[in-house]
């Protein structure tokens, strides 16, 4: 964080291409570590555990900042350039998929292939899109939000691994260890996710925000997402009739929602069924709540939440 910040900062001062050189310079040191940044928490948590002492991550998601629509300043963007790497995911924050077009391939790392993103975004339900955000926001149809499947992150971080391994051979076989201890993590949490989902008396699955795809996929749940794949999207008329309908027809208990989107139709949906809401965290980002906990403590809330609200034994 700190080495990240002396970047931009230097690169601010010298006002040109000064301050990339010199922080190259500076990373070719053997005891210095990689200057990385992530560009959303998930991507972050994984480079921070699979480099250790060996990287310095930089989040270009705030805490509390909506991943799809990230904002980047100049700053940022300077920074961006600096880094020995940017693990990113293409076609998920348009402002990044456009600075990333000042940087050079080496300096690129794109986790979508290694993610196995093979979700439709569905994110109508069959219905003619009426958002404006529609296309920049979806990913080309196709759901992001691989993050909360713990087995498909581990597969990101083995991949971010072997990247590292590459950048810098020197230190190859502690990214390799880093990543098969995390992986060890992720296979674990995906084992109290399988067993706390195991006996359900719900099986669907209501979100303000359709971010749940992947990890309603692994343990078997139906996802009915009110809005779309980003949270932008104001749901239509018959949209949150659909989800009414839904609601009612399969007994739901728990609307969720998420903290950083406007609760009201969650609320409002919850009213007009007889259900009650609750809290999904989609991990984009770290909120305010969740500051101080990482990947695996929110990804446990989350499953205290889904077992409370879909009735697991
Ligand atoms: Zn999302």
């Amino acid at each position: 964080m700190s080495l990240a910040l002396t970047l931009v900062l230097a690169g601010c001062g010298s006002s040109g291409d000064g301050g990339g050189a010199a922080s190259e310079a500076v990373a070719s040191e053997a005891s210095s570590p990689l200057d990385i940044v992530g560009s959303f928490y998930p991507l972050v948590f994984v480079a921070e555990q699979v480099g250790g002492e060996h990287v310095a991550v930089d989040n270009l998601t705030p805490p509390g900042a909506e991943t799809h629509d990230l904002e980047l300043t100049p700053l940022d963007v300077v920074s961006l350039l600096d880094a020995d790497l940017i693990v990113y995911l293409a076609g998920f924050a348009p402002a990044l998929d456009e600075a990333i077009r000042g940087a050079v391939a080496e300096q690129v790392f794109d986790v979508t292939s290694s993610a196995s993103l093979d979700l439709e975004g569905e994110d109508h339900e069959g219905e003619e899109p009426e958002s404006e955000h529609h296309d920049e926001d979806d990913h080309g149809g196709v759901d992001p939000h691989f993050w909360l499947d713990p087995i498909r992150l581990a597969d990101v971080a083995d991949a971010t691994a072997a990247r590292l391994a590459e950048i810098d051979p020197e230190n190859a076989e502690s990214f390799l260890q880093n990543a098969a201890a995390l992986r060890f993590q992720f296979d674990e949490l995906d084992n109290e996710f399988q067993q706390g989902l195991a006996e359900c008396a719900r099986l669907d699955l209501v979100t303000s925000h359709r971010s749940f795809g992947y990890l309603a996929n692994r343990y078997g749940l139906n996802q009915a997402g009110i809005a779309g794949l980003s949270p932008e999207q104001e749901p239509s008329a018959a949209q949150l009739a659909n989800v009414s309908d839904l609601v009612r027809a399969e007994q739901v208990l728990v609307i969720y929602y998420e903290k950083l989107v406007d609760p009201g139709v969650a609320q409002t949906i919850a009213d007009e069924t007889g259900a009650t809401t609750d809290v999904l965290d989609p991990l984009e980002t770290l909120s305010e709540t969740a500051s101080g906990l990482d990947y695996f403590q929110v990804m446990r809330s989350n499953l205290a939440a889904l077992r409370r609200g879909l009735d697991c034994s």
